[in-house]
């Protein structure tokens, strides 16, 4: 092969594509190839790896196989080089017999300078005694990291592509590319396609201009539209786990009036592919996406990217939000987290094969200690790429808002010895039993109950070991054994600190634990008075009281407790606002919102606050059919025992429905019905009760009215005629 010599290949990259300069790394790789030299290439995603094997093929004699995994990517990039007016093809399933034999040909024949292949293309018999027959010059293997099962896109074929270069034989020059390896996959690679004499091109992986974040999934589809809300007119993508949660989130964001659609495999192709052309071309704002969605897609001003829910592995999360910002300017990037996302991804892994489940738990063990941890994210994610970054980034929530510190030397000390008086053989969840003093079948077996560190840490808890041992790890003081997955072994720079320990200092870390499953998406009370604003609220509660006071009725009948807690997380600034505030209806608004709204608009602009204004979550969903039957039923005065059983439902569901729907404020008049069942001395009774009472509990309504013949339902649907009438 000749070698070309460096002006020519800058004339060519001119002449060929139009570009003045070569991207850092390219000539060198260029030069690599065009010497005939095994070559891996680690980018990340942008840096322009395609030219890299398309520019020298083009230099030299002979087609270069280019093996893909994605159809889409192929043709993608056949029509861009089809439009510099270069010869490239593709050889896969979706083409006709004719269509194949002419493929075949023109490369037999010299013709063809680029090939595309899938690899399942590859294994098929034929197309081997074809490619024998063709002159190739190298093989160039894209998205490499397909081939370790510790990527994020493992692709069983892409394991035969060894097998089958050998079969072609001539011992074809490979490049391997890709935009994502960890030490492990870097090495599953070579091993892989046994190109252990390859030279190593390696960019850094830090993506200065994305800024990371990752916040506590509460009330997330609140924060989600305000976010969204922030960036307006600006291009994002919203990546969810599931198809169905892409459709429910599009849904949401529409109806918020923001311009989003969703994209996942399931979709017909037509409807995926207007999607996407829409946000391509700037007419829609947000993609609401599966993770089948960015592979190849060069958009370069996406200024956003959110995980809704939390990715598979950190390589995922990298992958996924490395679509921000490609231009070099804005991108943000925000994950929303809660174990309860992990343990549904630990859930899909449940029927797979032991080792792979192992992989899979170990990848998303990854992204808990990401997402938990109070570290420079910066600093995690390229650890997590084998590099090494120095100091704090100023650019990410963690550095911006720090957590607290601790010193550490004595911990730093116990884990380290922890690691060595364990002869550097086991994993992390060993130590931590060591050092905590947990007497397991495990631990006792190897005697390590005797070792002098055994339970010398008692007194912190396995959390607290697991997250110093995640930062010593990323200090450099202990490495994670690449042959023997999750072993983890001491450094030179651990020697150096148990020789002379010196102070050291830790973060701790976040608390997510009070994330309940109920509240996640849509905040409900509980979760509510986590999050809202105290001082608004009292003063919201003494408003209610004075208020309740003029209309002689219980404070809780002109709004509830969590209705006053919403609107000290929400701060609703007017009618519209106000009503959609949980508990809140249009009624509740006309008779008792002025001076909440005068109050909160007060409150916020003394205190500067930047109200939720815009983000009052409009829920998609409409009131179930079933309420609606309900409200219509009740109208015409019908007796509730007739409509339980058209509905086929129980009293007490009968009873729980018509709360719900008097609670959030529609007004129901269940008189007719009451009067049927309680006497009118009784029904007084009831009432004083209810309108002396500080609270509409009914545990303790029962108690005090100390009245054998009342029943539950009947008390409840007496607080329900009550509230109706006095409130709603
Ligand atoms: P990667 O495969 O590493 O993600 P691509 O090969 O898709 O990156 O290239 C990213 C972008 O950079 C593409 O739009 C490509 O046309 C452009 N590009 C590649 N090389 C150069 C160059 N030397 N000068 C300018 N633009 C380039
Ligand atoms: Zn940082």
């Amino acid at each position: 092969m000749s070698i070309v010599k460096l002006p020519e290949l800058k004339n060519s990259l001119k002449e060929i594509f139009g570009y003045h300069y070569f991207k850092t790394g390219q000539e060198e790789i260029i030069k690599n190839v065009l010497n005939s030299k095994d070559t891996f290439v680690i980018m990340p995603t942008g840096s322009g790896k395609s030219l890299c094997y398309q520019l020298p093929s083009l230099l030299i004699e002979g087609t270069a196989i280019v093996i893909s995994p994605l159809i889409a990517l192929m043709k993608n990039q056949v029509d861009q080089l089809r439009a510099f007016n270069i010869n490239a093809r593709v050889l896969n399933s979706t083409l006709s017999k004719k269509e194949i034999n002419k493929v075949k040909n023109d490369t037999i024949d010299g013709k063809v300078k680029l090939l595309y292949v899938a690899p399942e293309s590859l294994t098929k018999e034929d197309n081997i005694e074809f490619l024998k027959n063709a002159k190739i010059n190298f093989v160039a293997v894209d998205e490499a990291h397909c081939i370790s099962e510790w990527g994020h896109d493992f692709r069983p074929e892409y394991r035969r592509i060894r097998y089958i270069l050998d079969l072609l034989g001539g011992n074809l020059p490979v490049m391997a590319l890709t935009a994502t390896a960890t030490p492990k996959v870097q090495q599953d690679i070579v091993k892989n396609l046994c190109i252990e004499h390859a030279t190593i091109f390696q960019s850094s992986f830090n993506r200065e201009n994305l800024y990371y974040e990752v916040r506590p999934k509460i009330n997330a589809k609140k924060q989600l539209i305000k976010y969204i809300k922030e960036h307006q007119g600006k291009s994002g993508i919203v990546y969810c786990s599931s198809r169905k949660k892409t459709e429910e989130i599009a849904e949401l964001l529409s109806v918020n009036d923001i311009k989003a659609r969703p994209y996942h495999a399931g979709m017909e192709a037509r409807e995926r592919v207007k999607n996407q052309d829409a946000f391509l071309n700037d007419d829609m704002e947000v993609i609401v996406a599966t993770i089948a969605f960015g592979m190849g897609i060069d958009k370069p001003d996406v200024r956003f990217i959110v995980h809704y829910n939390a990715p598979k592995s950190l390589e995922g999360y990298y992958q996924e939000t490395g679509r921000a910002g490609r231009d070099g300017m804005e991108g943000n990037c925000l994950m929303f987290y809660s174990y309860n996302d992990i343990l549904r991804l630990e859930k899909y892994n449940k029927d797979k094969p032991i080792t792979e489940k192992e992989n899979a738990k170990y990848l998303i063990d990854e992204i808990t200690a990401f997402a938990e941890s109070a570290m420079c994210r910066r600093k995690q994610l390229l650890h997590y790429f084998g590099e090494k970054y120095e100091n704090n980034c100023d650019f990410c929530d963690n550095c911006r808002h720090p957590k607290e510190k601790f010193e550490g030397k004595r911990h730093a000390t116990l884990v380290l010895k922890a690691v060595i008086q364990t002869e550097q053989r086991f994993k992390m969840d060993h130590i931590i039993d060591v050092l905590i003093g947990k007497e397991s079948q495990y631990v006792k077996s190897y005697s390590h109950n005797k070792i002098e560190v055994f339970a010398k840490g008692k007194d912190e808890n396995k959390e607290l070991w697991g997250s110093v041992l995640r930062q010593i790890m990323i200090r450099g003081y202990l490495r994670k054994d690449i042959n023997n997955f999750g072993v983890i072994k001491i450094t030179p720079e651990a020697t150096k600190f148990l020789k002379k320990p010196y102070s050291i200092t830790f973060t701790k870390d976040h608390d997510f634990s009070g994330i309940d499953q109920q509240d996640e998406e849509f905040g409900r009370a509980t979760l509510v008075s986590k999050a809202y604003d105290k001082t608004l609220y009292e003063m919201l509660r003494g408003l209610r009281k004075k208020i309740a006071k003029e209309r002689n009725v219980p404070p809780y009948v002109v709004f509830q407790d969590p209705s006053l807690e919403e609107m000290a997380t929400t701060y609703p600034v007017n009618v519209e606002e106000l009503s959609q505030v949980t508990g809140v209806g249009r009624g509740k608004v006309v008779k008792f919102g002025e001076p909440f709204i005068k109050l909160i608009i007060r409150y916020v602009k003394e205190n500067e606050i930047v109200t939720a204004s815009d983000v009052v979550v409009k829920s998609a969903a409409k009131k179930s059919k079933n309420k609606i039957f309900i409200i219509q039923q009740i109208d015409k005065k019908i007796s509730l025992d007739e409509i339980i059983k058209t509905n086929k439902m129980t009293m007490a569901e009968l009873t729980q429905n018509i709360e719900q729907i008097c609670f959030s404020g529609t007004k129901l008049n269940i008189s007719y019905y009451v009067d049927q069942i309680l006497d009118h001395e009784k029904q007084e009774e009831i009432y004083d009760y209810f309108r002396s009472s500080e609270t509409d509990d009914i545990p303790t309504a029962i108690e005090e009215l100390d009245d054998e013949t009342l029943t539950e339902e009947e008390l409840r649907l007496m607080r329900i005629k009550f509230i109706s009438e006095m409130g709603n």
